[in-house]
C-alpha cells in the first residue's frame, strides 16, 4: 500500500476529521507579508510573542532540525449553544488531547515511519504551541482554505476543529501521491461573495475579509489579553471566547466531534465562571 494511504487510513481510524502532508519549506513572501502587515498594523495586540521568532514562524525548517515533510490533522469537537464559552473549551485543554492523538498515529506507524525516513523516524508535534503558522499549513497539507473570517474551513469537516501538526524528517517524496495531489488541488480558494461572518462579528473586530483587530476581538479580549474585564461593555458578556463568526459560515458541517472537548459542558452549564480554572494555562 501507497505510504500515503496507509497514514490516511490511520489518521481517520483515530478519528482524525482530515489528514494531508506537504514539504516542510520557507511559507514565501506572501505569508510573510501578511504577517508584517499584521504586525505593522498592531492587530496583534499584546500578544507580544506573534512578533518573536519571525523567521522560525515564517520557515518550519529553521524551528525544526532536518523537517522534510509537515502533516496536519484536524481534530472535530461539537457545537455548543453556550452564549458565554465557545465551543471548543467546553471539554479538556485540546493541546494534550491533539498531541496524545498524533502520538498514537506515530506510535501505530513507527516501523512504516522508519523505514520511509531511512532510518530512525524523528518528529515534533505543535498544536498552537510554538511559532507555527499552522493554519498556512492545514491549507498546503490539503486540509482546506482560510475564510474570510481566519478559520481554517474544511469542505467536509466544517470550521469546528482544531489543527494538530507533524513535522519529521521523512524526504517529502516518499509521502508525495497522486491522492495527496488530488486532494490539495480539490480545495475551494475563498468565500465567494458571503461575508456573513463579517455581519455577524458584534464588535466590528472583523474588519474586512482576512482582517480581525486583536484589540477588539471577544476571543482575545477574554482570553490572551493580559488585561482581561470580563464585565466591559466590550466583550459583550463573554466569559471565554466568541463563536459568532464562526457559527454564521455557510460552511459548517456537521461532523462528530471528540468527546474530550466536550467533556465538560455539563460542568460548565453549571458552574460557567470554572472556564477559568479548566483554561488556566492560556490565562496566565
Ligand atoms: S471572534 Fe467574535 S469578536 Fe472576534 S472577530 Fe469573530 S465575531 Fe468578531
Ligand atoms: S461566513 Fe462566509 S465569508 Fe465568512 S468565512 Fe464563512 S463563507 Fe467565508
Amino acid at each position: 500500500m501507497v505510504l500515503y494511504e496507509t497514514l490516511y487510513s490511520s489518521a481517520t481510524d483515530l478519528g482524525f476529521a482530515a489528514f494531508g502532508a506537504a514539504e516542510a519549506s520557507a511559507l514565501g513572501p506572501e505569508a510573510e507579508g501578511r504577517l508584517s502587515q499584521y504586525l505593522a498594523d498592531g492587530r496583534n495586540a499584546d500578544m507580544d510573542y506573534m512578533a518573536r521568532n519571525v523567521e522560525k514562524r515564517l520557515d518550519v525548517t529553521l524551528l525544526v532540525e532536518g523537517a522534510r515533510t509537515v502533516m496536519g490533522f484536524l481534530a472535530p469537537y461539537d457545537h455548543h449553544a453556550d452564549p458565554h464559552i465557545a465551543s471548543f473549551a467546553h471539554g479538556e485543554d485540546y493541546h494534550k488531547v491533539i498531541k496524545d492523538r498524533v502520538h498514537s498515529f506515530v506510535a501505530v506507524n513507527r516501523a512504516a515511519l522508519d523505514a520511509a525516513a531511512g532510518g530512525a523516524f524523528s518528529y515534533r508535534v505543535f498544536t498552537d504551541s510554538a511559532p507555527v503558522m499552522e493554519r498556512e499549513w492545514a491549507v498546503r497539507c490539503g486540509l482546506g482554505f482560510i475564510g474570510c473570517n481566519n478559520f481554517l474551513i474544511s469542505p467536509t469537516a466544517g470550521l469546528r476543529t482544531l489543527i494538530g501538526i507533524l513535522v519529521c524528517n521523512i524526504p517529502f517524496e516518499q509521502i508525495d501521491c497522486m491522492r495527496l495531489r488530488r486532494q490539495r488541488a480539490s480545495m475551494p480558494m475563498d468565500c465567494g461573495e458571503c461575508l456573513a461572518c463579517i455581519k455577524a462579528c458584534p464588535t466590528g473586530a472583523l474588519m474586512e475579509p482576512y482582517k480581525i483587530d486583536a484589540r477588539k476581538c471577544i476571543s482575545f479580549l477574554t482570553i490572551e489579553a493580559r488585561e482581561r474585564d470580563n464585565s466591559s461593555p466590550a466583550v459583550h458578556g463573554h466569559l471565554f471566547g466568541c463563536d459568532c463568526c464562526m457559527d454564521a459560515c455557510p460552511w459548517n458541517r456537521d461532523v462528530p466531534g471528540w468527546p474530550e472537548f466536550s467533556s465538560n459542558a455539563a460542568r460548565l452549564a453549571d458552574k460557567p465562571d470554572d472556564i477559568f480554572s479548566i483554561f488556566a494555562r492560556q490565562r496566565k
